[in-house]
């Protein structure tokens, strides 16, 4: 008995499945489950939502999840070795836990859940960008999720939330504070996982706003941000202008100065620059 349920604790869990870390899928597994109940509660309220989790592993988070109140967890592994350890999470949560064996890259399982959604995860670190970058650009907004709380390699959450001018300021930045708040909820050091990786990790909570901080064109902001910081050492001129002949005029009537370089413009501003470009 483990304290938020009547499961065995997980490390027992690891080794009666036979559950050894594999590097190659990023498995560092979190064995507190007063760790997991605290990033389950730093989704917000989950009761009468629907909750996605991607890479659920042994399952320490899924308990967290289902412990906090969450009316229904869908969640996508890629490692069957860890179907029945989620096995005995679904039996004592009779109903309330769905696992589907795949690649969350390949398989779009938000189709399978009826909203409020809430999407939790300790991500596996070689998909998590490219997760969230594809929850934060879907053909429409508002999204069909209202919250991510997504555990991320320490730096990748600081570029998540970074402030213009800042290195850490870029396409992530903007992506996600466009149309979303976005916060560094807990910080956690290497020695919170089993295995410990090598770096620090921290869990980004973001909150999809109901229509976007600035009007634009999603396609052409994500053109024009991606080319900015493509090349983000050169003057905005020479970094955009292979977006249009007139690129300088065009920057002076989105109030941004030609010669300056893109950690220095404002969302407001790359949002004006996307409307005279579009
Ligand atoms: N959620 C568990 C925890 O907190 O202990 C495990 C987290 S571990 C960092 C990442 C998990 O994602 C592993 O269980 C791994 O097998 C799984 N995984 C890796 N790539 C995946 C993919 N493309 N789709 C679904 N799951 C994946």
């Amino acid at each position: 008995m483990s304290g938020i349920d009547d499961l065995p604790p997980l490390r027992e869990v690891i080794a009666s499945h036979g559950l050894s870390a594999k590097k190659s899928l990023g498995q560092n597994f979190l064995l507190d489950l007063n760790l997991t109940a605290r990033i389950a509660r730093a989704a917000g309220n989950l009761a009468g939502m629907d909750v996605l989790e991607v890479g659920p592993g042994p399952g320490g988070l899924t308990r967290g999840l289902l412990s906090e109140g969450a009316r229904r967890v869908l969640a996508i592994e890629k490692d069957s070795r860890c179907l029945p350890a989620l096995e005995e999470i679904a039996a004592a949560y009779p109903g309330r836990l769905e696992v589907i064996s795949g690649d969350a890259l390949e398989v779009d399982p938000l189709a399978h859940l009826t909203p409020p959604i809430a999407i939790c995860a300790n991500l596996p670190y070689n998909v998590g960008t490219e997760l969230l970058v594809r929850w934060l650009t879907p053909a429409s907004w508002p999204p069909v999720w209202t919250t991510l709380t997504l555990m991320f390699q320490r730096e990748v959450a600081e570029r998540i939330v970074a402030a213009p001018g800042s290195k850490a300021y870029g396409r992530l930045a903007l992506l996600a504070q466009w149309r979303c708040e976005a916060r560094i909820v807990l910080s956690l050091p290497p020695s919170a996982f089993t295995p410990p990786p090598k770096v620090s990790s921290a869990v980004v909570h973001l909150r999809a706003l109901p229509e976007p901080r600035f009007p634009a064109d999603a396609k052409v902001l994500e053109r024009v941000v991606a080319a900015a910081f493509n090349q983000r050492r050169k003057m905005l001129r020479a970094a955009l202008k292979g977006l249009a002949p007139d690129i300088e005029s065009r920057l002076l009537a989105a109030g941004i100065e030609p010669t300056e370089r893109a950690e220095q413009v404002s969302l407001e501003q790359f949002c004006a620059l996307a409307r005279e470009l579009g």
